[in-house]
């Protein structure tokens, strides 16, 4: 069951394109949703973070200091802040987890982490009115198993730069397969978790691109709480459209697109040697569950759409 979170408008329903923002009317807005600063373990003011990522063509970011809400700014000069912050503990089954909460009203009590699961972090950041994100579940050391429960997460944390340059334990795609495979509708994230320990080393690694039609706190984390996104390192998704069981891709120039679904139902389409790809179909197989798509670069950059679910004719067939 998809999380209806409190961005979500009464009456809207399941038909309402979740997990695909292409052919939605409004903008592009490329949002990084993960950073530190010295208001907490990060080597960078707050005030020095968001001129650089404003000056790397940012329209937004979230402020994720560690036990630190952040305050929310409308666009100043072109960047939006939303408030958020990143939260830890180490759950009985699971062990050490980090959870990162978007558009907050409050600051979350959250005394006794050592003994909070990471169900009861998720639900009181929930009660504290935000969006709730898994973060880096590899780097974590967690079990796809382990997140089947947090059924009010909207997304995890696909991609994240710092775990991947530092620690070389950024991706998280096969959790976020198995928990597709397992009828979970969930977002995949690219971030930072920038740092700056090491100058901008872990900055600008990854990235969402949100389509909305205002640059907004409430309209980004409605589009966010929708899908209506893609992730990136580099390329980008140009359209994704489904007719039938017929898919449609446009992307940047890209190297490779994978089609993937559950288990074996999946393909990966290679260009030619020394060519690239920017439009491919695909047929879907009639049992396809869930399809996403992934574009690689030539620079080894990714581009990640969100799942669509029960796409395939039978797909709900036996449920
Ligand atoms: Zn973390
Ligand atoms: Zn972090």
């Amino acid at each position: 069951m998809v999380n209806l979170g409190r961005y979500r408008p009464v009456g809207e329903t399941e038909n309402m394109n979740l997990g695909n923002p292409f052919g939605l009317p409004g903008e592009w807005f490329k949002g990084s949703l993960h950073i530190h600063s010295t208001k907490s373990d990060g080597d960078r003011t707050p005030d020095e973070v968001t001129a650089w990522y404003q000056s790397r063509g940012f329209h937004f970011i979230a402020l994720t200091d560690h036990g630190v809400l952040s305050q929310s700014q409308e666009p100043a000069d072109g960047l939006l802040v939303l408030n958020g912050m990143e939260i830890e503990g180490v759950d009985p089954q699971a062990g050490l987890f980090h959870l990162v909460g978007l558009g907050l009203r409050e600051n979350p009590v959250l005394d006794q982490m050592s003994r909070t699961s990471m169900r009861e972090a998720q639900n009181r950041l929930l009660a504290a009115g935000g969006l709730v994100i898994i973060a880096h579940p590899y780097w974590s050391g967690q079990l796809s198993k382990d997140l089947l429960n947090l059924d009010g997460c909207i997304g995890l944390e696909i991609y994240n730069g710092s775990c991947e340059v530092e620690d070389a334990k950024g991706y998280s795609l096969v959790h976020w397969d198995d928990l597709l495979a397992a009828g979970r509708r969930l977002w995949g994230l690219a971030v930072d978790d920038s740092h700056w320990h090491h100058g901008s080393q872990d900055a600008g690694l990854g990235w969402i691109w949100v389509r909305s039609e205002t640059l907004s706190q409430e309209a980004i984390l409605a589009a966010i709480d929708r899908g209506h996104f893609f992730s990136s390192t580099g390329p980008r998704i140009e359209d994704l459209r489904l007719e039938g069981r017929d898919v449609f891709v446009r992307c940047s120039p890209c190297v490779a697109v994978d089609f993937i679904g559950r288990g074996p139902h999946s393909r990966r389409v290679i260009a030619q040697a020394g060519d690239c790809i920017t439009q491919v179909e695909h047929r879907l197989d009639a049992h396809q569950q869930y399809l996403r798509v992934a574009c690689r670069d030539k620079d080894g950059g990714w581009a990640w759409s969100n799942p669509l679910m029960n796409v395939g004719s039978d797909a709900n067939a036996g449920n």
